[in-house]
């Protein structure tokens, strides 16, 4: 009787600290599904940058992009490219951006790696990121230490 309270008050907290994408995959939260295979998931995002907004994220939960390994990437970023040739073929999207957010910083809200896939409509409004300009010098130290 201890040993079945222990597991079922086990399962329970593992449960509680399951990021949402986990309970998405594991059906414990509803979503609108687009695909599915046994590497990948992909369901319309929930707060849409434009309509038909899709997320596409490993079933293993990674945190961020460096953290997958080759397999399950190959799978992940292969799916990215079949749903942005779905978006174009049935929805008629005038393009498309391919977006991933690494850490809090960078705007990532739920932390298990996902591509967002944003349709592009002529007229929608979103407009490009802003650039900067390098100051003298500080390119060549940038390459300096991505090299060394
Ligand atoms: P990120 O900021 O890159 O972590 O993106 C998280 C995305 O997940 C946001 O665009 C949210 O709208 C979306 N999202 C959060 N919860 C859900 C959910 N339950 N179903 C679908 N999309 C969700
Ligand atoms: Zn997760």
């Amino acid at each position: 009787m201890r040993l079945d309270g222990n597991r079922i008050r086990s399962r329970r907290i593992k449960l509680i600290n399951m990021c949402i994408f986990c309970k998405i995959i594991n059906q414990e939260i509803p979503c609108y599904r687009v695909y599915e295979d046994d590497k990948v998931l992909a369901f319309l995002d929930i707060e849409p940058v434009n309509p038909g907004h899709i997320l596409v994220l490993p079933k293993i939960h990674y945190q961020n992009f460096e953290d997958i390994n080759e397999t399950d990437l190959s799978a992940l970023i292969l799916t990215v490219k079949k749903i942005g040739k779905l978006l174009k073929d049935k929805l008629g999207v005038d393009g498309y951006n391919v977006h991933e957010n690494n850490n809090p910083i960078a705007g990532q809200e739920i932390p298990h790696l996902h591509f967002h896939i944003i349709p592009r409509y002529a007229g929608d409004g979103l407009g490009h990121w802003p650039g900067k300009s390098y100051q003298p010098g500080e390119a060549e130290e940038i390459i300096k230490k991505l090299k060394n």
